[in-house]
């Protein structure tokens, strides 16, 4: 393969479209770096929309966090493997803030509180401390926190979501919530939320749906719907339903997949070609070699082509056993593409606690690549394997993100630093 021509030279590789890859192709395209990106739907279109930075820390007793920088700071002394732990405070908020502004250029604007998390309400009726939440969900903690009479609907064509179960769920928090469950305009029997959120990007279908809220309001002051305020014309939706009904309308995240989480995919698949980034969404990294002195060629293959791309340095988002970037067997976790050294418990015994909801979580969620302070993976006596290959995302080890509450901050923090680092190391070299 390093005999054959490439078809692309670039500076970067980018592998990975979830919202590490993404955060990473944004932060190189605003810098004007020559990056490839390549990967197929990560997480992203799965996620709920949500922006996380730290919600629940620490994790074994379960704390709700307030203040996410702060709570950042002393995570970073109590877990310095911790990928937090490597990156200044102030870069994860201008990072994040970064993708914020990237989101409100966009037409996609998020409202977070800057120094504390908000407290949003879920579809299983549980409440979820996020840093930062969409346009079309910012009234919901606000309405939540003054516990005002809110008529809360759900659509008798979606699957896996019930007004009914969110009221009793949070009677105790929110009493003022009033169930009722309503059909969708010209529904077929069973709807999937991004279908039924690009219907009302339709105006007609729109009036259809006020008509039929408008009989229950009675003293409700806001009105609470699953996540399907539209794909790419969500102001106008939002905006022009709440006009119709006279009353601020707001989403509660679906269950998966969900329009949320499948507009932030759809907006960075969209932008991210427009600002210089040469993009293979939906094709795979299949084979790579190194370059004589340095570098990489890439094997970047897709369902009726493949390229070869030639890259100075690359960095690594490729998720975790979901995203495909880990794989485990009964001999232990891989790493999929470049075979790098796991930071892993020796036994896989040890993986697991023996209660599956143990608080303080699982060891195997633990496990990844390790890095050193420039963000490149490193072996077990904490030396860089490769000068020009780095990582990003919720492939490193030492975090556990799903119980921390901290997955796109996670992706997006280290993003930033990855790149960063890269960057240093093309504008040495
Ligand atoms: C159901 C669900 C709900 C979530 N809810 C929230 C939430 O409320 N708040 C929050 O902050 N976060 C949430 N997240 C997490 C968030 O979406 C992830 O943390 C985030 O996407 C970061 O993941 P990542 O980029 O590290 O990896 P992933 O999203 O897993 O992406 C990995 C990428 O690597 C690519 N890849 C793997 N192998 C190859 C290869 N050989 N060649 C090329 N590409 C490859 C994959 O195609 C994929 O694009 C949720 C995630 C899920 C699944």
């Amino acid at each position: 393969m390093n005999s054959q021509r490439a078809d692309i030279d670039c500076d970067l590789m980018v592998i990975g479209t979830g919202m590490a890859g993404m955060a990473t192709a944004m932060f190189a395209a605003k810098k004007g770096i020559k990056a490839v990106q390549v990967g197929v739907a990560g997480q992203l279109g799965f996620a709920s929309g949500l922006i996380d930075v730290l919600g629940i820390y620490p994790v074994a007793g379960g704390r709700v966090v307030e203040n996410p920088w702060q709570a950042i700071t002393s995570l970073g002394r109590k877990e310095p493997k911790h990928p937090y732990a490597m990156i200044q405070s102030n870069e994860i908020r201008t990072s994040v803030n970064a993708v914020l502004e990237f989101l409100g250029r966009a037409d996609y604007p998020y409202v977070c509180q800057k120094e504390n998390n908000m407290v949003m309400p879920t579809s299983a009726g549980t409440i979820k401390p996020t840093y930062a939440v969409p346009h079309t969900m910012a009234y919901g903690p606000a309405a939540m926190a003054r516990k005002e009479p809110c008529l809360v609907i759900d659509f008798k064509s979606l699957k896996g979501y019930s007004s009914r179960q969110i009221a009793e769920n949070l009677s105790r928090s929110w009493p003022g919530l009033r169930p009722v469950s309503i059909g969708f305009p010209e529904a077929a029997t069973e709807m999937y939320s991004e279908r039924m959120a690009r219907s009302l990007e339709n105006p007609r279908i729109r009036e259809k749906l006020a008509d039929l809220i408008a009989p229950h309001i009675g003293d409700a002051c806001s009105v609470a719907m699953p996540a399907l305020l539209g794909v790419f014309r969500t102001l106008e939706v939002t905006e022009d339903l709440s006009r119709a009904l006279g009353l601020p309308v707001f989403e509660i995240p679906t269950m998966l997949p969900g329009a949320a989480g499948i507009r932030l995919k759809e907006i960075f698949e969209q932008h991210l070609p427009e600002m210089g980034i040469t993009s293979f969404f939906q094709h795979k990294v299949r084979n790579l070699s190194r370059k004589k002195g340095g570098g990489w060629i890439f094997e970047v293959e897709g369902m009726n082509f493949s390229r070869l791309v030639s890259a100075k340095t690359a960095i690594v988002c490729s998720g975790r056993f979901l995203g495909g970037g880990l794989h485990a067997d009964r001999h232990g976790i891989k790493e999929t593409i470049f075979s790098l050294p796991i930071a892993q418990a020796p036994e896989r015994a040890s993986w697991h606690q023996r209660d599956m909801l143990d608080p303080a979580g699982h060891r195997v969620n633990r496990s990844g690549i390790a890095v050193d302070r420039d963000f490149r993976p490193s072996d077990s006596n904490g030396r860089p394997v490769y000068p020009d290959l780095f990582a990003a995302g919720t492939i490193l080890a030492g975090q556990d993100w799903m119980r921390q509450k901290c997955g796109s901050g996670l992706a997006i923090a280290t993003a930033y630093a990855a790149f960063n680092a890269c960057n240093n190391f093309l504008e040495k070299a």
